[in-house]
């Protein structure tokens, strides 16, 4: 029995890093899959944890070999999920998350139709402005982008097989653990 694919995009300052720590504490036998992007790392982000931190150059040279199972280039930087990594680690049985943005989740999706895609939904654009301003890790210019980026993606984002509103993080919380529960006959089968 293969795993299932679980996508989770939101915009930018949503909450859904915080969100999808702690259900990963929760359910420790799903995994979340690592990225490759050409985005510096921010402080504190660790090569091969946060991100597989590669150049233009060797992200091209991937594209270019077919390597990804989806890329996109999301404010000025490129991000791509390895096709191996996911393959493998579907055929092992294990759940796999792929937190990504909507471009990406869209390309999976028509790949992979049984993909189960979750939008994290700010409680508003203002909520989502006052949090990413509160976090201090991106300047203004980053910030208008990421907010512009963030009204294209909530759209789409209404297209998503399920929406989660993140506005009480146990809320939220509970209810991507129903979504994942939901599954829980097909895990049984295995
Ligand atoms: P950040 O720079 O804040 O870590 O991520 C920016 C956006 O890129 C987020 O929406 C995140 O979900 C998305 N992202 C991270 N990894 C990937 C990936 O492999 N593919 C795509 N398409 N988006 C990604």
């Amino acid at each position: 029995m293969k795993g299932r694919l679980f996508i989770i995009a939101g915009c930018s300052g949503v909450g859904k890093g915080t969100l999808l720590k702690l259900f990963l504490e929760k359910n420790p036998e799903i995994k979340l899959s690592i990225s490759a992007t050409t985005r510096k790392p921010r402080n504190g982000e660790k090569d091969g944890v946060n991100y597989f931190f590669i150049s233009k150059e060797e992200f091209i040279n991937s594209a270019e070999n077919n390597e990804f199972l989806e890329w996109a280039e999301f404010s000025g930087n490129y991000y791509g999920t390895k096709k191996s990594f996911v393959e493998k680690t579907l055929n092992k049985g294990i759940d796999l998350i792929l937190e990504i943005e909507v471009k990406g989740a869209a390309q999976v999706k028509e790949k992979l139709p049984d993909a189960i895609t979750i939008f994290i939904m700010p409680p508003s654009v203002e909520t989502l402005e006052k949090r990413l301003r509160g976090r201090h890790t991106e300047d203004e210019q980053t910030i208008q982008k990421r907010l512009n980026e963030a009204k294209r993606e909530i759209e789409a984002g209404k297209k998503f097989d399920y929406q989660i509103v993140n506005d009480n993080l146990e809320e939220a919380l509970n209810n991507l653990q129903k979504i994942f529960d939901a599954g829980v006959n097909k895990n049984a089968e295995r």
